[in-house]
């Protein structure tokens, strides 16, 4: 049974419906909305942040780019609407999907901005180590913490201390993952890093959180992170339509979330976050959306629906040598 009001489904103890089928969350949010409604993110605020770093070294901003529709349309603003001069960059780990990589080169191509594409072999091993040890770590939370520490020593290497996501309202950073209704997922990722993934010579350094890789860097580079989306009303219907048009962005066939671009191995996290969970992080950023009344209940349940099976989990997996856990 899902809230009534977001789509969490309960998970004891830290989210709980009440008799009236509402979870804590939600119940939570209202509490302190009531108490200190929160001031609307205004594009300005977008803009000033942007001009302190504009003309200051060779690119003015790094962008985080998958070529999905949130980050190219970041992409897009940083060059069309705030005239930037941005530096992409793209990781791939070897799951990254032909589509989301032609729509990348499009956008890089139109848009005439220079592009950093990094492909490394690394994560497949920890993936590999994810599955053998049936840990109930998300495949994602791991990869997060690894490429953020990425971006972030690629933006030291280029002198540019401003790095732009394409993450939405409902993926804020930092606090993201720190909510009672991550506490689940995160502290099986510590776990895994502690007492697992460290035991190996060459992960012994690896952070347990995104919080820890932030840290971590803070003493290496003083960089900002932002997502335009964060300033700016959500439209996706809109930003599709814009790179579309203006991009030549195609959307990918077979997506999850529904009308989303994401890595192969998204799919897999997602089975094994529905197995050990009944909900991936997809139904935590959904349902923080909701709340905020930038997204209704029924459209996300829509983008929920799961239209794979098992059987395509098994074949993305493949070359790990290592298969899925029993049903
Ligand atoms: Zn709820």
């Amino acid at each position: 049974m899902l809230c009534k009001r977001c789509v969490l489904p309960e998970n004891k103890p830290d989210i709980v419906l009440n008799a009236e089928g509402i979870c804590n969350i939600c119940l939570d949010f209202q509490k302190n909305n009531a108490a200190e409604p929160r001031p609307a993110a205004l594009e300005s605020e977008v803009i000033k942040i942007l001009n302190k770093y504009k003309g200051k070294g060779k690119y003015d901003c790094l962008v985080m780019c998958s070529g999905g529709k949130d980050s190219t349309s970041s992409l897009y603003y940083m060059k069309k609407r705030y005239k930037m001069n941005p530096l992409v960059f793209t990781f791939d780990h070897g799951f990254e999907n032909e589509e989301a990589l032609e729509n990348i080169k499009n956008a890089v191509n139109i848009l005439g901005v220079d592009w950093l594409y990094y492909r490394s072999d690394s994560m497949k091993k920890i993936f590999t180590h994810i599955l053998k040890s049936r840990t109930k770590a998300p495949i994602c939370h791991l990869c997060a913490i690894w490429y953020l520490g990425l971006t972030l020593e690629t933006a030291r290497q280029q002198n540019t201390p401003l790095i732009v996501a394409g993450w939405t309202k409902g993926q804020s950073l930092g606090k993201a993952d720190s909510g009672l209704e991550y506490r689940a997922m995160s502290g099986a990722t510590g776990d895994f890093v502690k007492h697992y993934l460290r035991k190996i010579p060459e992960y012994k350094d690896f952070p347990v959180s995104i919080g820890e890789a932030l840290k971590r860097s803070r003493g290496r580079i003083k960089a900002e992170i932002i997502s335009p989306h964060w300033f700016l009303e959500y439209d996706p219907a809109g930003a599709k339509s814009i790179l579309e048009k203006e991009l030549n962005w195609k959307a990918q066939k077979l997506s999850y979330p529904k009308g989303s671009t994401n890595c192969l191995m998204n799919f897999v996290n997602v089975y094994l976050s529905m197995k050990n969970y009944g909900y991936s992080h997809y139904h935590i950023e959904m349902s923080k959306l909701i709340r905020l009344g930038e997204l209704s209940r029924q459209e996300a349940l829509r983008m929920l629906e799961i239209d794979f099976d098992r059987g395509f989990v098994g074949d993305i997996i493949k070359g790990l040598n290592c298969g899925l856990p029993a049903d």
